[in-house]
C-alpha cells in the first residue's frame, strides 16, 4: 500500500511489519535450531525407470520449530542465505545426509546414492565448499560416486568462471553434479556445455502440466533431448500421476521422483520403503 499523497515510499505498512518480524523470528530461531542440532533431513526416492529400482534419494532439509511450527525450506533457506547461516545449515545437512546414507547402505545389498542440494552462496564460497565435502564423505565412509550435488542455474551466470572452477573441483573429487530446476533460470545454453554436469533435472513446473499443456509437453521433450545430446542423465521431478509418469517415460526420461512414488520420508521410512516396494 502506497501513500495516498503520491509518495512512493511508505516504509512500514502493516504487511511489511509482519513480514519483517517473521523474517527476524526465523533468523533468530534458526540460529538456535542450528546451535542445538534440531535440523532434520528427509529423503525422497528417485526411481530409475530402466531397473524399476530406487537408485538414489534426494536429501531435503526439514525444520519444525517449537514456536513457529513447520517452516518450509523455501522460506528459511533464503533467510539463511541472507543472514550468514547458510554455511552452517549446509554443513549440518551434508553431515546428516552422509551419515544416514551410510546407515541405509549398510542394510542394503546394492548401495543407493544421495543427492544433496547446495545453495549458490554456499557453493561459490570456494574455501568452505571445495574441501569439506570430500573430507566428510571419507569420514562417513560414503564413496563420492554415491553423492550427487544439486545446484540451480542461478549461480552460473553470476560468475561463470568461478562456477566452472568449483564444479571441476567437485568432479575431480568424484562427486556427481546435477543441474536443478532446469529451464526456470537464466543460464545460457552456451555455458551449459562448459559445465561438467552429469544430470539434468526437469523442473516440477514443467512436469505438473505435461498431460494438459502441449507447450509443457514439448518443453520437457526438448529439455530431455538436449540433455541426452549433451550426454547427461535425466530426472523428472514432481511426478504425481500415472499419466505424468507415462509421458516422461515415453519421452525417454531415465529417472523420476515425486509424490506418485513417495513424498520425502525419514531415513527409517526410506529403508522400510525400499524393503516393501523393492524386495530383494
Ligand atoms: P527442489 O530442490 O526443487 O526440491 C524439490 C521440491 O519439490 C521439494 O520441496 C519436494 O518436497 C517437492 N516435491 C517433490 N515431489 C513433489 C511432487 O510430486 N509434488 C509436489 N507438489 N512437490 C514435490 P521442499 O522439500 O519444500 O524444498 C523446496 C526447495 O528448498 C528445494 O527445491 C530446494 O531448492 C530447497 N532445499 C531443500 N532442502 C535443501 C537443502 O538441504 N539445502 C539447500 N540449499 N536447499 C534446500
Ligand atoms: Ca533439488
Ligand atoms: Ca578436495
Ligand atoms: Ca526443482
Amino acid at each position: 500500500a502506497k501513500n495516498a499523497g503520491g509518495s512512493t515510499y511508505a516504509f512500514f505498512t502493516p504487511e511489511l511489519r509482519v513480514a519483517a518480524e517473521r523474517h527476524q523470528d526465523i533468523r533468530m530461531r534458526l540460529a538456535d535450531a542450528l546451535e542445538q542440532g534440531r535440523i532434520e533431513v528427509k529423503y525422497q526416492p528417485i526411481i530409475n525407470l530402466a531397473s524399476g529400482k530406487i537408485g538414489r534419494c534426494e536429501a531435503l532439509v526439514r525444520w519444525t520449530d517449537p514456536e513457529l511450527g513447520v517452516v518450509r525450506p523455501d522460506e528459511f533457506i533464503e533467510i539463511a542465505e541472507h543472514s550468514g547461516l547458510i554455511q552452517q545449515l549446509g554443513y549440518q545437512v551434508v553431515k546428516q545426509a552422509l551419515s544416514d546414507i551410510y546407515q541405509i547402505n549398510s542394510a542394503l545389498r546394492e548401495p543407493i546414492g544421495v543427492a544433496i542440494n547446495r545453495s549458490p552462496q554456499e557453493f561459490m564460497d570456494l574455501s568452505e565448499t571445495g574441501d569439506y565435502l570430500d573430507e566428510l564423505a571419507m569420514k562417513a565412509g560414503v564413496a563420492p560416486e554415491l553423492v550427487t550435488i544439486e545446484l540451480t542455474e542461478s549461480l552460473m551466470m553470476k560468475d561463470p568462471k568461478l562456477a566452472e572452477r568449483q564444479l571441476n573441483l567437485l568432479k575431480a573429487d568424484g562427486f556427481r553434479l546435477s543441474l536443478d530446476d532446469f529451464g526456470t533460470g537464466y543460464s545460457s545454453l552456451a555455458y551449459l556445455k562448459h559445465f561438467p554436469f552429469d544430470v539434468l533435472k526437469v523442473d516440477r513446473s514443467f512436469v505438473s502440466d505435461i498431460a494438459s499443456d502441449k507447450d509443457d509437453y514439448l518443453l520437457v521433450k526438448t529439455i530431455l533431448e538436449m540433455g541426452s545430446n549433451l550426454g547427461m542423465h535425466s530426472v523428472a521431478e514432481g511426478v504425481e500421476t500415472a499419466e505424468q509418469l507415462a509421458l516422461v517415460t515415453e519421452l525417454g526420461c531415465e529417472c523420476v521422483q515425486g509424490y506418485f512414488f513417495s513424498p520425502p520420508i525419514s531415513r527409517d521410512e526410506l529403508l522400510n520403503y525400499i524393503g516393501t516396494q523393492f524386495p530383494e
